[in-house]
């Protein structure tokens, strides 16, 4: 690269590019004259549709916590305004809401099954969310040691929790087989080894399932996942688990959906898993009852919305299982019960305008809500004033990255100045945030009517002095 110097006067960046770009030659590059429509579509390629300004007047058909009341978005009936001050962004989880939804899949597959619902953890760490949870009987689904001593301190007995998780190191495995309550799971033929050499020694005789893939590969749980084993595997890891001496054979464990919104995709699943169940049983004249249908079923308001509400899954399921008698099943949900369990209430700190589009500048940032579609949090606007222009935002955040929120959001003109609300932020939010780039927003939880703070500002400069070894306290 020829060196420019300083009285080049711009010959030097000149000769580099030959010619000086027009005006005419910039805007064609960019396909700035193509038509707007073209442009928004090519922007956006996933997640779902974009809401309506009828969708959104009406959120509570859709969400029944929220509703427009005089202009205004309440709730749980509570006008934003009282539960907010608008000073700092604050992720607000609604722990009524993730029980209900752990009551809605409950329910729904209760209706044929004998089921019981352990929540995947991994997708929600907040106490008094898991609390409320347990308090309802709940079970619990862990992939670590981390998230067992979390819901050994949260009171979760040893009878509701499943244990899945890679590997387990070997002092982990010694202090689950001190419950005699467990249900583990298996991923490989070296896991069962391990498992049966620590019960052998333990005395205690866990029920153990296998994990196996169903489906055929796809984008999620590629041909190259590490996740679950083959039928063939299968089949003898089940060999050997009839055969131990030290360990009892519960089942079998699928988890190979990731937000699946399709019923017809999950009773696939089921029913080869019900094919290999009776394979096994045909070969070796062993039953077994258990099937662990895992979890990775879209958010709940988002099948709703698409019209393939939960039950819709159970009916597949029954009818996957139709003629398979003394099932038990288990099912392992982290994004249905937890996805529309928090809210994000955002301050906008700016807007840009570019290339025919209107960028809005969310204060909440992918730091803490972490991009997996092109619309993964639908915003809408705290207030509703009549004569508003509606227009299509853009929404993004400030962190420096090409992060993006929710394309094609419809709000008000004036939203900018009141803030916005992002739906669909429970789920692999809090759990993944980052404090990085940019500060996180307050997180609390919305119980009986009150606001309790579980992070805020202070909390963040005692988590990054321990983090990073800097006190930022007192620094403007
Ligand atoms: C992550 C995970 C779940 C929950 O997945 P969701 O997509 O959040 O429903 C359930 N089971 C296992 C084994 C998992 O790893």
């Amino acid at each position: 690269m020829p060196a420019i110097s300083p009285h080049d006067h711009g010959q030097g960046l000149r000769s580099m590019n030959q010619s000086v770009p027009t005006r005419e030659s910039v805007t064609t590059v960019r396909g700035i004259n193509d038509d707007g429509l073209e442009g928004l579509r090519a922007l956006s390629r996933t997640g779902p549709p974009a809401f309506s300004q009828t969708e959104i007047e009406n959120i509570d058909r859709l969400l029944p916590y929220l509703t427009y009341a005089d202009q205004q978005l309440l709730i749980s009936g509570i006008p934003v305004s009282r539960l907010w001050d608008g000073s700092h962004s604050m992720l607000l989880y609604l722990p009524d809401r993730a029980l209900d939804n752990y009551w809605s899949i409950q329910s729904a597959f209760g209706r044929y099954f004998n089921v019981t619902v352990h929540c995947a953890v991994k997708a929600c760490y907040v106490g008094r969310v898991l609390e409320h949870l347990n308090e309802a009987g709940a079970g619990v689904e862990i992939a670590s040691e981390l998230e067992w001593r979390l819901v050994r301190r949260l009171g979760f007995p040893a009878s509701r929790t499943v244990v899945n998780g890679m590997s387990p190191p070997v002092h982990h495995l010694q202090r689950l087989l001190a419950e005699d309550e467990l249900l583990i799971d298996v991923d490989s033929d070296e896991e069962l080894e391990h498992l049966e050499w620590q019960a052998a020694r333990s005395g205690v005789r866990p029920r153990v399932m296998v994990r196996v893939n169903p489906l055929p590969p796809d984008g999620f749980f590629s041909e190259r996942s590490k996740l679950g084993v083959g039928f063939e595997e299968a089949l003898l890891l089940l060999e050997k688990l009839a055969q131990s001496q030290h360990l009892q054979l519960a089942g079998l464990h699928a988890h190979q959906l990731a937000r699946c919104a399709d019923p017809a995709r999950f009773g696939l699943m089921v029913r080869h898993l019900a094919e290999l169940q009776q394979a096994f049983t045909t070969l070796t004249g062993t039953e077994m009852g258990l099937l662990d249908l895992g979890g990775g079923v879209e958010t709940r308001y988002l099948l709703e919305r698409a019209g393939h509400p939960i039950d819709e899954f159970a009916a597949e399921a029954r009818d996957a299982l139709a003629g398979v008698d003394n099932v038990q099943i288990m099912l392992e949900p982290g994004r249905y019960i937890f996805g529309d369990a928090a809210l994000a209430l955002s301050r906008v700190r700016g807007t840009k305008r570019k290339d025919g589009y209107d960028w809005l500048i969310a204060e909440v940032g992918s730091n803490l809500l972490p991009p997996t579609s092109d619309r993964a949090y639908p915003a809408l606007p705290l207030r509703i004033a009549e004569g508003q222009v509606w227009n299509r935002y853009q929404v993004a955040d400030p962190t420096p990255t090409p992060a993006r929120l929710c394309l094609d959001a419809m709000l008000p003109a004036d939203a900018p100045e009141h803030g916005i609300v992002m739906l669909g932020c429970g789920a692999y939010t809090a759990v993944r945030a980052s404090l990085w780039s940019n500060d996180l927003p307050d997180i609390a939880v919305l119980s009986g009517g009150r606001v309790e703070m579980v992070f805020d500002r202070r909390s963040q400069d005692t988590a990054f002095a321990a983090l990073y070894g800097v006190n930022l306290e007192g620094v403007v």
